[in-house]
């Protein structure tokens, strides 16, 4: 990344041996950030307006704002409240936070502890993916023990009267223990089937106690901004996208894998970082911001700034900046129908247009691909998926829903043939006339 480096916020320890360890995250100025909270520099109210002032959104997929979120916890109130760090990644093509998580575990944990003195929460809980149990899990944990060792967590921390404890919870492997809710059912030690909103987790979250959800780049991201001031890190980026963000590129680039770079680069550049399209094929669509946000044809994202309301406007989503790329020979019935199978075999069955729709949207495209697909099986997917969006629990039924709309208004042309030709893919076709 060259020049870029010196940016980095979430992953600055690589390039040092062991960067997951305690002596190696206290040589870039390690929990300085949460010594200066327990010295008293900081009141709680001056934690939340620079979080605030950083302009730091959630990295997590949906962008809110994090200072403003933590504003919403009653920190006066003399009740138990928690702050939890959702590290259970499962949105496809995202693979940062566990990076986050192996190569650099104490910026979570200072992150979460800064949070938790700032939102009047002692108690913190990591819930990481169970797939994670190779490396992120045993790294995190190791670092926790390092801390406690270290009298930087507990009970009265250094004499400071602050108390923070940190857990590890382990989830079971469901997508939709990523959707904050449904984390705290999990958490609870139930199914993770997300709750009606209201009443907000600030509100009532764990256990009916006010807990604020936040994603691990967002906590890895705070003890940065406390120690380099919110305006170096908003200037990082454009308005309202400040700071750097961890892209994760997979698909059709000659370099696959993650690249943390100031938000607003331009697409092009980041094709550049990844080595260009693979064998020098041309790009024919990114969906970029997780599988859950709407597909961008080639022409739609060449030259577009990688922000959150450039890729607005550009009509997608930054999401959680996972850049699936795929280039010219890339089927996007077969893509669709990939990424329909995942929604049908993640959905909770909780709501009835969800749990029933999304095994439509899997049936109608495996009826197309099998070649007794009909020109009315394109309309009835369009058809399906706007019944789910808008009418669900949680957001999980609209992003089983823009994927489907997005390839077919983009691509209709491809469904089209296939239903022509029994099956047949265009791509197919266009191999064979090469
Ligand atoms: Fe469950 Fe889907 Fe309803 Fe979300 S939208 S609560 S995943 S059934």
């Amino acid at each position: 990344m060259g020049g870029l480096e010196k940016n980095l916020v979430c992953l600055q320890t690589l390039g040092l041996d062991e960067p997951w360890t305690l002596d190696s995250y206290l040589q870039i100025d390690g929990y300085k950030a949460w010594k200066r909270v327990l010295a008293g520099d900081f009141s709680q109210a001056e934690i939340i307006d620079i979080v605030k002032s950083s302009g730091l959104r959630g990295r997590g997929g949906a962008g809110f704002p994090t200072g403003v979120k933590w504003s919403f916890m009653p920190r006066e109130s003399e009740v138990q409240k928690y702050v939890v760090c959702n590290s259970d990644e499962s949105e496809p093509g995202t693979c940062h936070d566990r990076d986050i998580l192996r190569y650099n575990p104490h910026a979570i944990i200072e992150g979460m502890a800064i949070g938790g003195f700032a939102m009047g929460a002692t108690v913190g809980y990591n819930y990481i993916r169970g797939e994670f149990m190779a490396e992120p899990v045993p790294r995190f944990e190791a670092a926790v023990a390092e801390a406690y060792a270290a009298g930087l967590l507990g009970k009265n921390i250094q004499g400071s009267g602050i108390d923070f404890d940190l857990y590890t919870f382990v989830g079971a492997g469901a997508y939709i223990c990523g959707e904050e809710t449904g984390l705290l059912e999990s958490l609870e030690g139930k199914p993770g089937r997300p709750r009606f909103k209201p009443p907000f987790p600030a509100g009532f979250g764990l256990y009916g106690k006010p807990t604020t959800i936040n994603n691990t780049q967002s906590f890895a991201s705070v003890p940065t901004i406390i120690n380099k001031g919110p305006d170096w890190f908003s200037q990082l980026g454009p308005e309202n996208s400040g700071g750097t963000l961890i892209f994760s590129v997979s698909g059709h680039v000659n370099e696959p894998g993650n690249h943390e770079l100031p938000l607003g680069i331009p697409f092009r550049e980041l094709i550049e970082l990844c080595g260009g399209i693979r064998n020098g094929n041309r790009l024919k669509a990114v969906i970029p911001g997780g599988c859950s946000v709407p597909v961008m044809p080639a022409a739609a994202i060449e030259d577009v700034n990688l922000d959150y309301d450039s890729l607005r406007d550009a009509g997608s989503a930054l999401g959680t900046g996972a850049m699936i790329i795929m280039d010219e020979t890339t089927c996007m019935v077969s893509a669709l129908t990939r990424i329909a199978r995942f929604y049908f075999a993640e959905s909770c069955g909780q709501c009835t247009p969800c749990r029933e729709g999304t095994g439509w949207l899997y049936r109608t495209l495996v009826r197309i691909q099998e070649g007794r697909g009909t020109r009315e099986d394109i309309d009835m997917l369009v058809d399906v998926a706007n019944k789910i969006e808008g009418h669900t629990i949680c957001a999980f039924g609209d992003a089983a829903a823009w994927p489907v709309q997005s390839f077919v208004k983009h691509f209709l042309h491809e469904f089209e043939y296939m239903v022509e030709h029994g099956g047949e893919s265009i791509v197919n076709e266009r191999a064979a006339a090469a």
